[in-house]
């Protein structure tokens, strides 16, 4: 008793999209500088600008 066409067409993932810059591609707020290797919070600005220059060190931050 099929009622209709089996659906053996699963549906395609959306591969095209491309939504912001690439090196920015997390799901979470934060990622690991591929430079220092440290944490940067992507709300926090002054981290972002920071980890955008080539070659710079790790930030200092004391919580
Ligand atoms: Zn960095």
């Amino acid at each position: 008793m099929l009622h209709q066409a089996p659906k053996t067409q699963t549906h395609p993932r959306v591969l095209g999209t491309r939504r912001g810059p690439p090196a920015l591609r997390q799901c979470c707020d934060s990622y690991i500088c591929p430079v220092c290797d440290q944490v940067v919070e992507l709300t926090d600005f002054r981290q972002v600008v920071w980890h955008q220059r080539p070659g710079h060190e790790p930030m200092e931050m004391d919580d």
